[in-house]
């Protein structure tokens, strides 16, 4: 009905002049609601960029309940009529913008939010999401559990790559857009709740004890995490002065232990080779939680489901580098993450009495046609199901040796610095890693790219 008087008022020239005003006004559109990439088309979304998240989670263990509230500071990346958000379950009960209720809809993971008046390009504005329920985890495509995964006793192992972040706070959930993190956590006393970046505060009132923790380094949402359990805390400072802070469950102490120790002695070891740590912060989570199957690199503190062993703990620390501050820009890009992670492994040790990288490389290679290492090309997965299979892993590694036995372990390390350093708190795509490769190396390498990233199979030689 408005419509229909707008259309009969714009025969003045007044009006009409107005109306043209208005309908720029009006060529503001819905925000897309996915982050176009096709391995998770219903992840992240279009129109805006969220510059920090701040978060606050209320938990009872005993109920499983969650009560929460997330700010988001977000900037309109276009004339945006409305937008979606990434949430999975729970229940929303009011959305504001820049403080006045908005109207919302929910439809499978999306919360769309419809603004009173469309947000102009280039504007910032806040978004409050209040929410509640009982979280529940996410079954990816490769069958494994991911996000908020609740323990039998009540504790919660928080990890959420590719597409868990949902499952506990409204998101936009692609490693495309990177924000900085305030997530605090109100838990009954007696249980702690561990975040990424440093902690802020602490404090206790009525029986509950809230933990502010910061990240001040831009994070993609699939790397926060808000892990709750009856933790042993230790914190101290590395020689260098970066702050540690490890969380373990009292039945992994015993395991953890000696690894945890080298911390400090595995951040500087990839320093040297990667580059300056990238992060304010630094520790670990360690839960006991067998069921989960998998250890993530959550940023500046990763977490792992037991007591790791130390090839794990480098694996994750160099995740810090590659992957964390240097992020994907589409989830085919994997091995870009798991294959230089895996290559930090065979780096670290071939330099602690293990064997050599080209043994690695070699051995690797002696295993038959049919075996699942060749059963798809590491920069090519095919298929979101694919992702964490053995190829990025790797074949993403036997990538890296055979660059370093092309190009020299000179040209080979300035790469992987150059790499992190250029791009540090941004994104990366196999592309640019290429281009990058034979800039520095000053080689043509689209051919041992092609064979060893690319190629379907076992390459016929090594
Ligand atoms: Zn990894």
């Amino acid at each position: 009905m408005i419509a229909r008087r707008l259309l009969a008022l714009a025969a003045t020239p007044v009006l009409a002049a107005l109306l043209a005003g208005a309908s720029q006004g009006g060529g503001a559109t819905p925000g897309a609601p996915t982050a176009g990439d096709p391995y998770f088309p219903q992840s992240g979304d279009g129109g805006y960029h969220v510059v920090q998240y701040r978060i606050g989670l209320g938990y009872t263990p005993a109920s499983r309940h969650l009560d929460a509230t997330a700010v988001l500071t977000s900037r309109a990346t276009q004339n945006l009529s409305s937008f979606d958000l990434d949430l999975s379950g729970l229940t929303v009960s009011s959305v504001r913008i820049d403080g006045r209720a908005v109207a919302f809809s929910r439809s499978g993971v999306k919360l769309k939010v419809t603004p009173a008046h469309a947000l102009p390009k280039g504007r910032t504005f806040t978004t409050t999401i209040t929410y509640a329920g009982v979280p529940k985890d996410v079954t990816d495509p490769d069958g494994s559990a991911d996000g908020w995964i609740v323990q039998k006793d009540g504790s919660v192992f928080v990890a959420s790559e590719p597409q868990g972040a949902m499952t506990w706070f409204p998101s936009n959930s692609h490693p495309l857009d990177k924000s900085t993190y305030q997530v605090s956590v109100t838990v009954p006393d007696g249980w702690t709740a561990v975040s990424n970046g440093r902690l802020q505060n602490r404090r206790s009132s009525h029986g509950r004890t809230t933990f502010d923790w910061r990240e001040t380094s831009p994070m993609a949402a699939y790397l926060a995490t808000a892990s709750i359990g009856k933790f042993q805390v230790q914190s101290y400072r590395t020689a260098s002065g970066l702050p540690v802070y490890n969380a373990v469950d009292p039945a992994e102490a015993k395991a953890a232990a000696p690894v945890l120790a080298r911390i400090p002695a595995v951040i500087a070891w990839e320093s040297k080779l990667f580059g300056p740590y990238p992060f304010d912060a630094a520790g670990a989570i360690v839960e006991h939680a067998h069921g989960v199957g998998y250890a993530l690199e959550t940023q500046t503190r990763p977490i792992y489901d037991r007591a790791p062993d130390l090839d794990t703990l480098v694996h994750e620390t160099a995740h810090q580098w590659f992957g964390d501050s240097v992020s994907l820009d589409r989830w085919k890009d994997i091995w870009l993450n798991e294959g230089f992670a895996t290559y930090a492994e065979w780096l670290w040790d071939a330099q602690h009495g293990g064997p050599s990288t080209a043994q690695r490389l070699a051995t690797d290679y002696a295993l038959p046609a049919g075996n699942d290492l060749w059963a798809f090309p590491a920069g090519d997965p095919g298929e979101a199901a694919n992702i964490f299979g053995t190829p990025p892993y790797e074949r993403g590694a036997m990538v890296l040796e055979k660059l370093r036995e092309r190009v020299g372990d000179r040209a080979f390390f300035t790469i992987l610095r150059s790499w992190a350093g250029d791009r540090r708190y941004g994104h990366g795509d196999t592309a640019q890693f290429i281009a990058l490769s034979e800039k520095i190396s000053g080689r043509k390498l689209d051919s041992l790219f092609a064979t060893w990233l690319y190629g379907q199979g076992k390459p016929a030689t090594l």
